[in-house]
């Protein structure tokens, strides 16, 4: 018995690699991997196959008739779905992707949307980090953490918010965080509890919960009280900083720290240790204002911060955006959003617009669509039918679950019968992460392969064949791909945040992009700090 070609952890972002054992179905670490090199597995990593989920798969297509989901043929499940697709205004159709899904199934997804007639198109992956994630984008040019794991060797001061990286991103933080901080960096944790994160840190704060803005002001105005603010990176590197001055000061950081909760004895010698480092990572999550798309108060505070400090386009410096679900950052980077292409480029780029309608063969959509929570509002309204790809949008995380039986067609295509299984009317069974072919990427912008452990049941199929010919069913763009490997390149061709990048390389310990390439010499190289790329 063979051991199958190593895959990628499917249950965090940290992207490290591993092995199914075909023996007695145990996960083993990859040794080698570039993340986990060296064997290194939490126990979510550890348990995160389970032989007996299989009790729950969906074997074949179903297709609902007389009320009951009934087992039928591929064909007779595409037969239904290209009927009841027909009567629809394209317009009315809404896509979920799935950020536990590849780079190539959620390109595809947003392709057939597209292709389709629907900007209908998005992922709860915009959701999580958007209100950092769109400050970032908005003040340092990149929605994306543009720095590395193994840059954090060179950092001098962490300062946690947040989040919780030893429970959540375990392996990150024991591998790149844990070596500098026992050669004396030190860890600053702001939490509003206790956590196992805090219990390692040096100096801790825990303001209530609501009150990170008060606090984020209180330790930006310590630091220029204090005399510590990196004055020549100010004025060589930003605009505007009289508008932090102006908007943390009038307050003393006395009343500030009152109104944050926390003493000024702890918040002073907290905001000294953060600021006079050379080089300070601030680590966040979802805990400040996750969901905003339009940013939050707190996460501009928070980029203040960093460049109060000068800690802003220097390895192990600056923020750092520790995502959570496995391919959160992939969904993003291929387009599975209302409001962008593959590429992370904006709907009316006409460099990208030009790409994808030389390489799809139909002019894309030119207005952003609805996002999820949208779709999901207007169903019988603006939303007549709706395609989940290994989502559960019945069970919401909102104060009522939507309306679904509302729709004219639910089409869901997942491994497990789940709540919006049950009220799909057409079920397009697929694989799991553990039967599939594709590239996930992980927190640090690293495309890494995922490579079956072991065949899934027959009537299933993986999630690019699926929306490959649905996509040859329902439109008239070109859905030529024979393999996950041709989906990836054109993904790379359209889309210029994995522009330059092979396959083959991506297997052999993963590719991190950007990737500048000069042919003359070929030399590859990953520029940093890198803006947008266009
Ligand atoms: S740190 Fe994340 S990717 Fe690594 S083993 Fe744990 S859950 Fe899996």
């Amino acid at each position: 018995m063979t051991d199958p070609l190593p895959t990628v952890c499917p249950a965090c972002s940290v992207g490290c690699r591993l092995r199914i054992s075909p023996a007695n179905d145990a996960v083993i670490p990859v040794t080698e991997g570039p993340v986990n090199r060296g064997g290194m597995l939490c126990h979510h990593g550890a348990d995160c196959f389970d032989a007996h989920a299989d009790t729950q798969r969906i074997r074949s297509p179903m297709v609902r008739i007389d009320g009951e989901l009934v087992p039928v043929s591929w064909k007779r499940a595409f037969t239904r779905l290209e009927s009841a697709f027909s009567g629809l205004d394209p317009d009315s159709v809404g896509f979920l992707g799935s950020p536990h899904a590849t780079n190539e199934a959620n390109y595809l997804l947003g392709k057939l949307a597209r292709c389709f007639g629907s900007n209908h198109v998005d992922t709860r992956a915009r959701l999580c980090h958007a209100s950092v994630a769109t400050v970032c984008e908005q003040r340092l040019g990149s929605s994306t953490t543009i720095s590395s794991l193994s840059d954090f060797r060179l950092t001098d001061a962490f300062l946690v918010i947040g989040a919780n990286p030893v429970a959540r991103q375990p392996v990150a933080f024991e591998r790149f965080c844990r070596p500098a901080i026992e050669s004396g960096s030190p860890l600053l944790a702001v939490d509003p509890e206790p956590t196992v994160t805090t219990a390692c840190a040096d100096r801790t704060l825990h303001p209530p919960p609501g009150a990170d803005h008060t606090l984020l002001d209180a330790l930006c105005l310590s630091i220029i009280d204090q005399g510590f603010a990196d004055k020549s990176f100010i004025t060589a590197h930003t605009t505007g900083s009289d508008r932090l001055h102006a908007a943390v000061r009038g307050p003393s950081v006395a009343a500030l720290c009152e109104a944050a909760g926390v003493a000024v004895d702890d918040l002073e010698p907290f905001a000294r240790t953060f600021a006079t480092a050379d080089r300070g990572a601030i680590l966040t999550a979802t805990g400040i204002g996750s969901c905003d798309h339009n940013g939050t108060p707190a996460a501009d505070r928070l980029v203040d911060l960093s460049l109060l400090t000068g800690n802003a386009g220097r390895r192990g410096a600056g923020v750092t955006l520790l995502r959570g679900v496995g391919n959160e950052q992939g969904a993003l980077d291929v387009g599975v959003r209302p409001d962008r292409l593959p590429g992370g480029h904006p709907i009316d780029n006409e460099a990208a617009r030009d790409r994808i309608r030389s390489t799809w063969g139909v002019e894309p959509p030119t207005t952003p669509g609805l996002n999820e929570r949208e779709q999901l509002g207007t169903i019988g309204s603006d939303i007549n039918g709706l395609y989940v790809m290994g989502e559960n949008p019945a069970v919401v995380r909102g104060p009522q679950n939507p309306a679904l039986e509302g729709l004219s067609v639910l089409v869901v295509q997942d491994p497990f019968v789940t709540e919006t299984v049950e009220q799909a009317d057409i079920v397009l069974p697929a694989t799991t992460w553990a039967e599939t072919t594709g590239t996930v990427t992980n927190l640090e912008r690293r495309i890494q392969l995922r490579q079956p452990q072991r065949e899934g049941p027959a009537g299933v199929k993986q999630d690019w064949k699926i929306l490959t010919e649905v996509g040859r069913l329902l439109t008239s763009g070109s859905f030529a791909s024979r393999d996950s490997r041709a989906v990836f390149e054109e993904l790379a061709d359209v889309g210029r945040r994995y522009h330059g990048i092979r396959y083959d390389e991506v297997n052999d310990g993963g590719v991190q992009w950007p990737v500048d390439e000069d042919p003359a010499v070929g030399l590859r190289s990953r520029p940093f700090p890198f803006g947008p790329i266009h």
